[in-house]
């Protein structure tokens, strides 16, 4: 076996990992005492594993690996927050946040470098889509938030209590890594956090919703963003293709099928004059009143490229008391990290946007075939403006 087609074991549930000592022929429960090694004593060296035989750890050193995404940036926030830019495989940027509260400590991570869903207040979304993180560079972020808060030194102690897929992305668009990531998370060898800790958060990918229960029981959490279909189409695209009635539809598949009595958080980002008018919020009462749930209120965190601004806190403390009073539990999301750039939607990295880089491709090469046909030069001085905006 060549090194590149070595298995990350970062990166391999534990039904994956008991396959992978299986098919070399060693015993399956290898499977957790390796996972142990890696996600809960951070260690990433086969030599160290002391508990299996020097014999074990040469084979398994010719047939698997073990690698993570790097480290390069660290911001440090007044409020406590962190903030990390790591590096991935594809050369991109992503983030991640980790948010202190009392004994809570909540790891918000990113699922894909960009996002090709150009929800119009997100700035991951303006920065397009780059590609999708694999299972080790998501779990990965968890890794590395427990390494450098000092998980790995204490056996009883995470820094980490909670996780929350409200980084860069949309996971369910990142599926099979997704899923894979989110077992080690809830899985005992691992980091062993209870399917109430661990949330995935969609913009509304009805199909994944649909297969959602045949992989996790993970708590949900949707953002909404408006009641009715006009006006969240013209702020989330993908409301066009999944709207509002079959998302709900599918939200309440998913909540049907766990074991457990939980309900979804709706998340709606509130945006002057956009979607906090008090009408605005009656419509979502009404709208709700059959969906047992919970309605989480961000108000919209700014950034450059947008012209959106944030609602007064009397629009925002008026929207909540109209969901209050209709029966609903509301919570207002405090900004946290905003001197660090790491508050909800203000997430960039550092991607180039492939989406619409391919977009501009096609569509130069459709201009070139018309101007081919009309007996044209096929690419002139303005063409070029578009191969060199390409590469910036
Ligand atoms: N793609 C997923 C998860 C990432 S976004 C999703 O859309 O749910 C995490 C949350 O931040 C979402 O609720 C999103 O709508 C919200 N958000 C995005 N941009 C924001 C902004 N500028 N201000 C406040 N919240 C924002
Ligand atoms: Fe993508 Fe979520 Fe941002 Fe929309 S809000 S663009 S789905 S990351």
């Amino acid at each position: 076996m060549t090194a590149t087609s070595k298995s990350n074991l970062a990166g391999l549930s534990l039904e994956k990992l008991r396959e992978l000592f299986v098919v070399a022929g060693e015993k399956p429960f290898r499977a957790a005492q390796v996972m142990k090694w890696i996600h809960q004593r951070g260690v990433l060296d086969i030599d160290l594993m002391t508990d299996i035989s020097k014999d074990l750890r040469e084979n398994l050193k010719t047939i698997a690996e073990i690698k993570l995404p790097i480290v390069v940036e660290d911001f440090k926030s007044e409020d406590g927050s962190r903030k990390w830019i790591i590096e991935v495989a594809s050369g991109s940027r992503v983030e991640m946040v980790f948010i202190p509260e009392g004994s809570r400590g909540t790891l918000c991570i990113s699922s894909q470098a960009g996002c090709s869903l150009d929800c119009s207040f997100c700035a991951t979304g303006k920065q397009g889509f780059n590609s999708n993180l694999t299972v080790a560079e998501i779990i990965g972020q968890l890794w590395w938030a427990n390494s450098l808060l000092g998980g790995f030194k204490s056996s009883t102690e995470r820094p980490v209590s909670n996780v929350v897929m409200m980084g860069m992305g949309e996971p369910l668009l990142n599926f099979e890594n997704v899923m894979d990531a989110l077992s080690i998370m809830m899985e005992d060898s691992a980091y062993g956090l209870s399917k109430r800790k661990v949330t995935i958060s969609t913009s509304g990918v009805v199909p994944a919703i649909d297969r959602l229960k045949d992989y996790t029981d993970a708590s949900l959490a949707i953002s909404l963003h408006a009641p009715n279909d006009e006006l969240r189409s013209s702020i989330m695209p993908i409301n066009k293709k999944y709207p509002i009635k079959e998302l709900l539809r599918s939200i309440d598949g998913y909540m049907e099928s766990l074991s457990d009595k939980r309900v979804p958080v709706f998340e709606y980002t509130l945006i002057a004059g956009v979607n906090d008018h008090r009408q605005h919020a009656r419509d979502l009462a009404v709208l709700l009143k059959d969906m047992p749930c919970k309605i989480n209120l961000i108000p919209f965190n700014p950034f450059s490229l947008s012209d959106y601004r944030q609602p007064s806190s009397s629009s925002i403390s008026n929207f909540r008391q109209i969901l209050q009073q209709a029966g609903y539990t509301v919570t207002v999301r405090t900004t946290r990290g905003d001197d660090i750039g790491a508050a909800c939607g203000q997430l960039v990295g550092d991607v180039e946007d492939q989406t619409r880089r391919s977009q501009r491709h096609k569509k130069r090469q459709l201009d070139a075939a018309e101007a081919a046909k009309n007996g044209k030069k096929a690419f002139d001085s303005t063409d070029n403006l578009a191969v060199a905006a390409d590469r910036l």
